[in-house]
Order: structure tokens, then C-alpha cells, then sequence
């Protein structure tokens, strides 16, 4: 049984899919799409040697060895092109160590058409990524799960450009049409802690003029989508 989170990654993975699931620990994603017959074939893989043990004891355990490889590498050098990757799911990471994992090898990216990407934090670095590189976000979802809040984000590979607005790239493009009250709730909690931020900057006197202006248009961000 996936975590709420997980799952919500899994259902945008497409049914006969080649997913490569980029920092798999347990593999407990690919696993549960492979049982569920969902994916025709896939990759996880891991960085640290003790999760890529996990993955592969996983795999073993499951007798999904036909369906499902665990390899030990580096981000995305878990593809090799023979896989004809089409899928890639990232989850729980921060967005800047998913941005550092997608831009570092690119090339591993030729024939992915969708990304499915989790990051626990910093979701904007990664949208700027996606729009910079014609992907387009398809579909948003946000939850909470054991008092976090995720956001999973599913995104196309497309020939056109793709540009996002500053609120956009912060909140969401579907997720700031929606506004659940999760996203509610999560932005009221993100206001409080950037007028933290602010109140502390000025006190302390020696911030920078452009951090401040930077954190004061991200609560004129906030204000005008929770107003
Ligand atoms: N994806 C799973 C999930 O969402 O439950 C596991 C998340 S776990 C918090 C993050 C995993 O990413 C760790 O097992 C870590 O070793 C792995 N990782 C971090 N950087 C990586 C990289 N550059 N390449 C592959 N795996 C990486």
C-alpha cells in the first residue's frame, strides 16, 4: 500500500509506461506501478548504496525482476537510451536537488515525454526548470499527508515554448486555479513565515536591499492570492 503521496505520483504515471524512478530508496513506487501491472518496464534508481540494496531486496522480494532493474548511479545516469525511458518520476527530495538531478545529464531526457516530480520544497526552482526546457505542466495536485503538505507535479514534453508568471512558478498554475484548502491553509503558514523572515531582515539592518525587496514581493504574492 503506497503512502498517499505516492500514489498520487503513481496515477500519473501512464498505464504500459517505461518509467525510471530517479532516487527509489525502496523502490516502493515502481514496485507497487509493476504489481499493478501499470508500467511495462521500468528503472530504480539510487545514488547510496544502502537504498539501492533496499530497491533490489524489494524487487527480489516481489519476483518483479523481469519488469523492474535497480541500478546504482547518479541521477538520471540510471537511464541508458536501449531502456526507451518514456517516464521519469523524482519524489521527496527538495526542488533544487530535482532541478540539479534533471540538468545535469539532459541528454538522458531524450525520448521522456512525461515528468512526474514531487519536491518537498522549493516547487518554484523546479516549474522555472520545466518551462525553461518545454515541459508543460499538465495536471497539479496538492495534499497533506502525516502533517506535510506535498505537491506532485505531472509534465508534458512539448514543441512549443512554455512560460509561467511569477505567481505562476510559486503557486502553481492548476493549484492556483483550484485553491483547495489545503493550498489555502499552506499559504497562510508560508505568509506568516515570510513576514517572520522580513520583521527579522530589518532588524538585523545588514540585509541586503534586493533579499528584502525579493521576500516583500513574495508576501505581495501571497497576500493578493489568499485576499
Ligand atoms: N522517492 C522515494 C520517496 O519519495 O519516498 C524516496 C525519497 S528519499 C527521501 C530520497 C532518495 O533519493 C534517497 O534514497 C537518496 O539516496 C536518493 N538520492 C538523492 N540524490 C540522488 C541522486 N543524485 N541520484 C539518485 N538518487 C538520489
Amino acid at each position: 500500500q503506497l503512502s498517499q503521496r505516492l500514489a498520487t505520483v503513481a496515477a500519473f504515471v501512464k498505464t504500459g509506461a517505461r518509467v525510471a524512478d530517479i532516487g527509489s530508496d525502496h523502490a516502493y513506487l515502481p514496485a507497487n506501478l509493476a504489481l499493478n501491472q501499470r508500467i511495462s518496464w521500468g528503472v530504480a534508481g539510487e545514488v547510496v548504496k544502502g537504498p539501492f540494496e533496499n530497491a533490489r531486496h524489494e524487487i527480489n522480494k516481489l519476483g518483479l525482476n523481469a519488469v523492474l532493474e535497480a541500478r546504482l548511479a547518479d541521477g538520471l545516469a540510471a537511464i541508458l537510451p536501449a531502456d526507451r525511458i518514456d517516464t521519469v518520476t523524482i519524489a521527496g527530495m527538495g526542488g533544487p536537488l530535482i532541478r540539479h538531478i534533471l540538468e545535469a545529464e539532459p541528454q538522458r531526457l531524450n525520448g521522456v515525454q512525461r515528468l512526474v516530480l514531487e519536491p518537498n520544497v522549493g516547487e518554484a526552482t523546479v516549474r522555472a526548470w520545466l518551462a525553461a526546457n518545454q515541459f508543460q505542466i499538465t495536471a497539479e495536485r496538492i495534499l497533506a499527508e502525516d502533517g506535510h503538505t506535498y505537491e506532485v507535479l505531472c509534465a508534458d514534453r512539448v514543441t512549443h515554448a512554455v512560460h509561467y508568471s511569477e505567481a505562476e512558478l510559486l503557486f502553481g498554475p492548476f493549484l492556483l486555479k483550484e485553491k483547495s484548502p489545503v493550498f489555502i491553509a499552506k499559504w497562510h503558514r508560508e505568509l506568516q513565515r515570510s513576514e517572520r523572515a522580513v520583521d527579522q531582515m530589518q532588524r538585523a539592518k545588514v540585509v541586503p536591499t534586493a533579499q528584502l525587496a525579493a521576500a516583500n514581493a513574495k508576501i505581495n504574492l501571497i497576500k493578493g492570492v489568499l485576499a
